[in-house]
């Protein structure tokens, strides 16, 4: 086939999906893959959930679109459900992770400028992600993301990811920051768990400067982690926190969450979107959140989580190329010692589809929520002995 008119955007694996159903995806040919990635932490509730799909046919009869001039009853109970699990006060809702950290972006810059600061700062992480847009890839903590696209966004000062001394040595130097914007496990950057305290101790900080502390869980989000949102590990409140991916369950939908004032920093006419908000998206996510609810999803992630790290390491235990499995919930790394970036096309040789992250030495899996222990076993006796046989610990036959 002549080279399709999309642009060079993307390294893809050479396999295109017909359907899916649950965990399973099949491909043209007719092969059929264990989805141990979700489409990157998206489709929790796994493929043709039938009870999103009903919800999106359904509301596509009704009304599809409606402009943000008019009262949207859809958005307004999506709002109340995102209040009743998160415990914040109000939301903006939009449509990809991108762009509800942009919204979360200028949220921080307006309080600071209501506070007096006239040229607010954030304090973002190294190895984090937040995004493809201008201000988000300026937010990133990965040089091959922003190489290209200078002059970056300012305003954004960088510290080490779970580093509590360098963020108090800004605090000391830097009158100008507002916030701390940090994802509370990174995601793209390699699963990295901060050490236990420390979304507690930066939330000490926040109160202390007059910041604010927010969240990106666009990825950890939506029940990934084994609780709705990453932060009810611990029993601190950010002030704003961001969403998507799994919230539609592949439907394009963000939110950008706020409390206290956080929630008043917006009025009419400083931030918009013409999509956002519409009563299909609002529709999906509300059907994809009872669903989480109602299925008990959240729980079944932190059990099946912890399980699957139990059994990886049980399994690698002798692999001296790997370093450490870490995660929480359904997101999960196992960190090799060199780099594995041929691993997810191994994989797919294998049926089961994963990612490479964290500078191609980590097999990252974003297993769908839905995953049953069958599925999970054999996730995990594929995987290993993929990571065995690379490794060359064990014969390939
Ligand atoms: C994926 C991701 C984003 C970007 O979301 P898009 O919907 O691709 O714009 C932002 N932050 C985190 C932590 C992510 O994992």
């Amino acid at each position: 086939m002549a080279m399709p008119p999309l642009m060079n955007t993307y390294n893809r694996l050479s396999v295109a999906f017909a359907y899916g159903e649950g965990a399973w995806l099949y491909d043209t040919d007719g092969n059929r893959y264990l989805d141990a990635l979700s489409g990157i932490a998206v489709t929790g509730l796994g493929h043709a959930h039938p009870t999103v799909t009903r919800a999106i046919c359904e509301q596509a009869g009704k009304l599809m679109h409606c402009s943000n001039l008019y009262t949207i009853p859809l958005q307004q109970e999506l709002a109340a459900k995102l209040h009743e699990v998160s415990g914040m006060d109000n939301s903006f809702i939009c449509n990809s992770g991108a762009e509800a950290n942009e919204a979360a972006i200028k949220l921080a810059r307006r309080h600071g400028h209501n506070r007096g600061i006239d040229k607010p700062a954030i304090i973002v992480m190294e190895n984090s992600f937040h995004g493809r847009t201008l201000a988000t890839l300026s937010a990133t903590g990965n040089r091959a993301i922003q190489a290209g696209f200078e002059p970056l966004v300012s305003g954004f000062v960088r510290a080490p990811f779970d580093d509590l001394e360098a963020i108090r040595q800004i605090a000391a130097n830097n009158p100008d920051i507002v916030a701390i914007f940090v994802e509370p496990i990174q995601g793209e950057g390699g699963i990295h768990v901060p050490k236990p305290g420390y979304l507690e101790a930066l939330r000490q900080i926040c109160d202390e400067k007059g910041w604010l502390l927010m969240l990106d869980e666009v990825q950890t989000g939506n029940g990934r982690t084994g609780r709705y949102f990453a932060y009810q590990h611990t029993d601190i409140m950010p002030d704003v926190v961001t969403t998507a991916k799994g919230l539609g369950n592949g439907f394009p939908i963000g939110a950008c969450l706020a409390r206290g004032v956080a929630a008043e920093v917006f009025g009419p006419g400083n931030h918009g979107t013409t999509f956002g908000g519409n009563p299909l998206a609002c529709a999906t996510a509300l059907a994809v959140m009872n669903t989480l609810e109602q299925d008990k999803l959240c729980e079944h992630a932190a059990s099946l989580g912890q399980y699957i790290m139990d059994s990886f390491r049980i399994q690698l235990a002798d692999v001296e190329l790997v370093k450490e499995v870490r995660g929480q919930g359904l997101m999960i790394g196992i960190e090799l010692r060199e780099a594995g970036t041929e691993l997810a096309v191994l994989a797919k040789v294998k049926g089961v589809l994963l990612n490479i992250t964290g500078g191609g030495r980590v097999v990252r899996l974003l297993p769908p929520l839905i995953m049953s222990q069958n599925e999970a076993d054999l996730m995990v006796n594929t995987v290993s002995r993929l990571i065995r046989i690379y490794a060359g610990v064990e014969q390939d036959q």
